[in-house]
């Protein structure tokens, strides 16, 4: 089968849609037009849709009714420049205000956003910019200079730079941002969008190889507002505040789209990671719902590791804090129990991918969280389990796939086709879009388990998973347990070939402050490993790396660490992190 196409059937679906308004006076969807507009079509223009926050902690409140003109003004700029419906605008921008401008107005003007993520490296960028046909690049005078400038000639499909803040004039071929808009009108109206419209491109993480570009439509709002609600609890008066980069998914479909369709007042930090800052913003901002990322929390659970006194989080009110969701790589059980015992709330694990545009499931407000587990598929979501054949990937044989329905059952994670935000393809791979497909299923790639009450369970995915003397095992798990022992901080788990029991489990890991690196340490942690996991599962062998490679949206890249293991080539790095 060829895809996702089917828009959503399902009552929840249609209930979200009805909560939306569609473009005034014609048919169609826009997603900007959800997500501002219509807010100031009723009356609330003046509440104030983000709280950016620079680095020095200045607050500039930005509201519903500037946002709509400004991105108006941003759409007539790309109309007078001949970009049109279906044209590619991307970004290179931290997170300042021009960029939440620009989402909304390419998306007003029809054509498609493209977030990219400014730590990338001029050859990433560079292959990004060609492989989506960007025509226009948003971005800054230092950010041009050091990452496209020099590989232009290479990109004569890049016909438009916009330089945002100060330092244009010298810049050759570029075009000052604030020029192009603010000449323009405050008054756009936005032209008839079908839902199956084009509107965004997004880079996958790159954790399993080279990133794949995965189209989504305007329709994909509907599921953005959905399941903000659903899953992140999200209610029209609150504070929200979403950490991840809007150069990924998760930081435009929850950092830009689904909170403003909610009409929520949004955090907007400019700056960097640090624990201290973020107990601040918290604290001042008075954050009712946060949705993070595993790497953050591992950071703040090694400053106030369980059993230790929470000085430092209680030294904040976090009295306002209602929810907190986390996403991108499997929750820790030794972090959900953080959670309730230093910060006083729990943390909701949920799961998603670049190509589902919205969260599928989810441990929601309310309801058991089970450890380690990633909850139960969102209303409206049809998830199962198939069974794997040898390459680990679910089995098909002559077009059909086997569905496990027991208890305990583990195999590749697959979706029914047909929420809103499914993705529409792979840019310009058509047959790797479709090889995601079997006997109507998308298959995820991950593998999972479902215990005897629908919870599922991540196992690793399946290019991860290890096979030791006849075992399967995931390398989460591993991870999870090695990850109670209170030295460490982080661990990424891979199997390394052996000759006689196939792979052997080998653990990297980091370590939290006042702990040394050693054999003695090794040792202790493998006879821990070995008491609660069996010899079976336990890592053989342990190595200590204060750095282990991670992605630049914070997922440890085990195939990298196997790579370098192995000796063999490391393969597209193009979104590693830099260690420092
Ligand atoms: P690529 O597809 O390029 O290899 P990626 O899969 O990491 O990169 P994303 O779409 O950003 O790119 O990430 C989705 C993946 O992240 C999921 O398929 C899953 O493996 C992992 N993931 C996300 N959330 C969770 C979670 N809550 N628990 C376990 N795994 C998760
Ligand atoms: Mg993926």
């Amino acid at each position: 089968m060829g895809g996702g196409r089917a828009p959503g059937r399902d009552p929840v679906w249609e209930r979200a849609r009805a909560q939306l308004d569609g473009l005034p006076g014609q048919r169609g969807l826009n997603i900007a037009y959800e997500a501002v507009d219509r807010h100031v079509a009723a009356g609330h223009g003046n509440k104030v849709a983000l709280r950016c926050i620079a680095a020095d902690r200045t607050v500039t409140p930005v509201s519903y009714a500037e946002l709509a003109r400004r991105s108006n003004r941003f759409a007539n700029g790309l109309r007078a420049l001949g970009v049109g419906k279906g044209e590619r605008v991307a970004s290179l921008l931290g997170r300042c205000p021009e960029l939440y401008v620009s989402v909304l107005g390419t998306l007003k003007n029809t054509s498609v956003f493209c977030p990219l993520f400014p730590a990338f490296g001029p050859a990433p960028v560079a292959e990004r910019l060609r492989l989506g046909e960007v025509r226009v690049l948003v971005t800054t005078a230092e950010l041009y200079r050091r990452k496209v400038a020099d590989g232009r000639d290479g990109l004569p499909g890049l016909d438009h730079v916009l330089i945002v803040g100060p330092g244009t004039g010298d810049l050759p071929g570029t075009i000052a941002f604030d020029d192009l808009t603010s000449g323009a009108s405050e008054d756009f109206t936005i032209p008839e969008t079908d839902p199956e419209d084009m509107a965004l491109l997004h880079f996958t993480s790159g954790t399993t190889g080279r990133p794949k570009g995965a189209v989504h439509v305007h329709e994909a709002v509907v599921a953005h507002h959905a399941t903000a609600a659903l899953a992140l609890d999200l209610r029209p008066d609150d504070v929200f505040w979403c950490t991840a980069d809007p150069g990924w998914v998760t930081g435009t479909s929850y950092g830009i789209i689904a909170p403003l369709t909610h009409g929520v007042t949004m955090v907007v930090d400019a700056g960097e990671y640090e624990a201290r800052r973020w107990y601040g913003i918290l604290a001042e901002q008075r954050v009712n719902v946060w949705y993070t990322a595993p790497t953050a929390i591992r950071m703040l659970m090694r400053m106030s590791p369980r059993g230790s006194p929470p000085d430092l989080p209680r030294s904040f009110d976090l009295s306002a804090l209602r929810f907190i969701a986390s996403v991108g790589e499997p929750l820790n059980p030794e972090a959900v129990r953080w959670g309730p015992e230093i910060l006083g709330l729990s943390i909701h694990d949920n799961w998603w991918q670049t190509e589902t545009g919205c969260i599928m499931i989810a441990n929601v407000a309310g309801a058991e969280i089970r450890p380690g587990s990633m909850g139960l598929p969102l209303p409206g979501v049809t998830a199962g389990v198939l069974a794997r054949g040898p390459n680990g990937r679910a089995e098909v044989t002559d077009g059909r796939v086997r569905v496990l329905d027991e208890p305990g059952a583990e195999g590749e994670l697959a979706l029914r086709p047909g929420w809103p935000s499914m993705f529409r393809g792979y840019l310009g791979a058509e047959e790797r879009y479709r090889s995601c497909f079997a006997d109507g299923w998308y298959l995820t790639g991950d593998v999972v388990r479902r215990d005897v009450d629908g919870y599922y369970w991540f196992v690793g995915r399946a290019d991860d998973v290890i096979k030791s003397a006849g075992h399967l095992i995931g390398p989460f798990e591993v991870e999870s347990t090695l990850m109670e022992h209170p030295a460490v901080a982080e661990a990424g788990v891979i199997g390394r070939p052996d000759p006689v029991v196939g792979e052997v489990v080998k653990a990297f890991v980091s370590l939290k402050p006042g702990f040394e690196a050693g054999d003695r340490l090794a040792r202790d942690l493998t006879a821990f490993a070995r008491r609660r996991l069996g010899p079976a599962i336990a890592p053989r062998e342990i190595a200590f790396d204060q750095h282990l490679p991670k992605t630049r949206s914070g997922k440890v890249m085990r195939r990298l660490l196997r790579a370098r293991e192995l000796g063999l080539p490391e393969g597209d790095l193009s979104t590693l992190e830099e260690t420092k």
